[in-house]
């Protein structure tokens, strides 16, 4: 039997892709934006591509503002830069 493979959409490229090759944010329960590596905090989430080209867009097109229906900090911009250079 295939092994299942949940697909997530990144909310830049808006392609379907496998949990790891995307880069969780989430907006905690205190409404704090957080760039969640391990997948395992709970709270409202979106997906991005390890991708410049998708963090580019997403910075541009205020999709992940809208994902997550609040402003996002300069610094978790900065915070996926370079968790996406490290990849
Ligand atoms: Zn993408």
């Amino acid at each position: 039997m295939p092994k299942k493979v949940s697909l997530r959409m990144c909310v830049a490229c808006r392609q379907m892709k496998e949990k790891k090759d995307l880069i969780r944010i989430i907006k905690d329960v205190t409404g704090s934006i957080v760039v969640d590596e391990k997948v395992k905090q709970s709270g409202r989430g979106a997906y991005l591509c390890k991708s410049q080209d998708c963090l580019q867009k997403c910075i541009k097109t205020k999709a992940l503002n809208r994902a997550l229906s609040c402003d996002i900090p300069q610094s978790v911009f900065e915070n996926l830069k370079e968790k996406i250079i490290e990849e």
